[in-house]
C-alpha cells in the first residue's frame, strides 16, 4: 500500500493517471474537485458556498477541503490514497502531513508530472470537446478564459509545494508530456520502489 500526491497543473494529467491506478492497483483517487462538484450538486449549504467559486477558478477555503480530505481519509481496505488536486496551498500541505501522522498513514511519494503550460489549454478544450461529444456535462471551468486563472492560482499557490516536498525528500518527477502509457508506467515504477 502507498499514499501518494499526484502535483501538477490542470491539465497535466493528474485524474486520468489517478483512475487508472484505481483500475490497476486498487487504489482510491481523493479529488478534492470531483468532491466539490458533487458538493454542488447535492443542494447542499456548502455546495452553494463553493459554486460560484468552482466557476470561476479561483480556489475554495482551506478548511472546506481539508474537511472533506479528513472525511476520507477513514476509508481502509483498498491500495493506498491518491491525492489529486489536493494539497494546492501550503497550509492544505500541512494539514495533509499531520491528518497522515495522526492516522499513522505515510506519505510514500509525491509525483509532479512536469508539462508544457503552452500545451495545456489545448488538452483542456479538448477533454471539453470530448466530454460534449460522449454526451456527458462539460465543466464550466473547462474554458480558456477560466483556464487562465486555474492556472495562475496554480504559480501563485500550489507550485511552492514542489519546494515544500522536494526539501522533504518526497517529489520525484516524471514527463507529463509523454504518452498517456508511459506516464503510466513512469508513474507504475515510482510505486513499484515505495
Ligand atoms: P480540479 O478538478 O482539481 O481541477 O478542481 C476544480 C476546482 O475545484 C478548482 O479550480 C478549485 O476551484 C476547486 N478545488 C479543487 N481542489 C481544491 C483544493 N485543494 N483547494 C482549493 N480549491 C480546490
Amino acid at each position: 500500500m502507498a499514499n501518494i500526491i499526484l502535483l501538477g497543473p490542470p491539465g497535466a494529467g493528474k485524474g486520468t493517471q489517478a483512475k487508472r491506478l484505481e483500475e490497476t492497483r486498487g487504489m482510491v483517487q481523493l479529488s478534492t474537485g470531483d468532491m466539490l462538484r458533487a458538493a454542488r450538486t447535492s443542494g447542499t449549504e456548502m455546495g452553494r458556498k463553493v459554486a460560484a467559486v468552482l466557476d470561476g477558478g479561483g480556489l475554495v477555503t482551506d478548511e472546506i477541503v481539508i474537511g472533506l480530505i479528513e472525511e476520507k481519509l477513514a476509508l481502509t481496505g483498498h491500495g493506498g490514497f491518491i491525492f489529486d488536486g489536493f494539497p494546492r496551498t501550503l497550509k492544505q500541505a500541512d494539514a495533509l502531513g499531520a491528518l497522515l501522522a495522526r492516522k499513522g498513514l505515510a506519505l510514500d511519494a509525491v509525483i509532479e508530472l512536469v508539462v508544457d503550460d503552452a500545451a495545456l489549454v489545448g488538452r483542456i478544450i479538448n477533454r471539453a470537446n470530448e466530454a460534449r461529444a460522449a454526451g456527458q456535462p462539460v465543466r464550466k471551468d473547462d474554458t480558456p478564459e477560466v483556464f487562465e486563472v486555474r492556472l495562475r492560482e496554480y504559480y501563485k499557490n500550489t507550485a511552492a509545494l514542489i519546494g515544500y516536498y522536494w526539501a522533504k525528500g518526497n517529489l520525484v518527477q516524471i514527463d507529463g508530456m509523454a504518452e498517456m502509457q508511459s506516464v503510466a508506467e513512469a508513474i507504475a515504477k515510482v510505486l513499484d520502489k515505495a
